[in-house]
């Protein structure tokens, strides 16, 4: 972690600020271990404050590595005042896509003769190149996914609801080591299947139905996302074909996924692919994210991402085709980038299982 925050202080001299705050929980996981629900962190040049309250006095000794730790009195902002690295004229930089206008208004106001500069995804440009230890997670939390698919794929039958399959997917997930869900398991039946980010809903499954498995698990913080297409019954002609163009689009995403491609080129493969074949017109969402600790980090994989594809990264590919009269299909597998193509982290069977 103390290389990580090198990195960190190497891109604060870059940016010619003097100090960094740090407001997403995310970011100070990242940096410094803690795992609590309310924290901030302040890099300067030479050293770094970790602020939290007192729920988390014992948890942050525990965890907090780095830096000096500071349980705070009131609330986070005004111990920054106690911090004598904050002078007048000091230029600190803040999250911009994180920092609470509540929080925003109180800095200014505790803190009147200071330079409030906006930065953006400082941490997070640092984050999307993974050491060995959290590709590893990744490659954990997958396989978790792997052994929930087997267990719950017989479980998928006429009459179940949405939301039993759901709650199966979340349970086995737990019972098989993850931490937590990364997000709520997407359970998606009949033309339902056609929402991209229909969330499960009491729908009782139907012969003839595909259904969208989207869900994931956590190993030490870290997420898998993984997405399986089911059908109840057989498919039909135009079910095989759509099941075909989401095969082959992964298939060639993945075959081109390597260091050098911007996310908008990676996107363009799979989309290219899809509108050849006659589909563009459904599939309107990006091909897919970056993934760590966050479900959705750098790099973006969209129309439009000039996020630079680099070794290391770690990424989801999931093209998929909605048809709101037939319902959906869509496949997503997680990949590290190597340093010259990918591989996968979730190496499990894709076939549209009939069950
Ligand atoms: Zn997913
Ligand atoms: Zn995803």
């Amino acid at each position: 972690m103390y290389l990580r925050l090198e990195r960190v202080r190497d891109r604060i001299a870059h940016h010619k600020l003097d100090a960094l705050l740090i407001s997403s929980l995310v970011n100070v996981r990242y940096l410094f271990g803690f795992t609590g629900s309310n924290a901030m962190a302040l890099i300067t040049p030479d050293t770094s404050f970790f602020i939290t309250d007192r729920r988390y006095t014992q948890q942050s000794r525990q965890q907090v590595q780095n830096a000096e730790i500071i349980i705070a009195k009131k609330d986070l902002i005004s111990e920054l005042k106690k911090i004598t690295a904050i002078r007048p004229r000091v230029k600190l930089g803040f999250e911009s896509m994180h920092l609470k206008v509540k929080d925003f208004m109180q800095l200014k106001k505790t803190l009147p003769q200071i330079k409030l500069m906006a930065s953006e995804r400082i941490i997070e440009k640092i984050a999307s190149v993974k050491e060995a230890e959290e590709i590893e997670n990744v490659k954990k939390a997958g396989a978790v996914c792997g052994k929930v698919l087997k267990e719950v794929f017989p479980l998928i039958n006429p009459g179940v609801c949405e939301l039993e399959i759901s709650a199966e997917l979340s349970y086995r997930a737990k019972k098989h080591g993850s931490e937590t869900d990364p997000f709520e398991p997407i359970v998606a039946s009949g033309k339902r299947s056609a929402l991209p980010h229909g969330i499960s809903s009491a729908k009782k499954l139907e012969h003839g139905d595909l259904v969208i498995i989207d869900f994931g698990a956590v190993v030490n913080g870290y997420a898998a996302d993984i997405t399986r297409t089911v059908v109840l019954g057989e498919l039909s002609l135009k079910q095989k074909e759509i099941v075909d163009v989401v095969f082959n689009a992964l298939e060639v995403s993945e075959s081109a996924a390597k260091p050098g491609l911007t996310g908008k080129q990676l996107d363009q493969v799979a989309r290219d692919y899809i509108n050849k074949r006659g589909y563009g017109d459904f599939f309107q969402h990006s091909l897919g994210h970056g993934l760590g600790l966050d479900v959705h980090e750098l790099p973006r994989i969209g129309e439009q991402s000039s996020d630079p594809i680099e070794a290391g990264n770690v990424i989801t590919l999931e093209p998929g085709i909605y048809d709101p009269e037939m319902g959906g299909v869509r496949i997503e597998d997680d990949f590290v980038i190597t340093t010259d193509g990918s591989e996968n982290l979730t190496p499990f069977p894709r076939e549209v299982v009939s069950v």
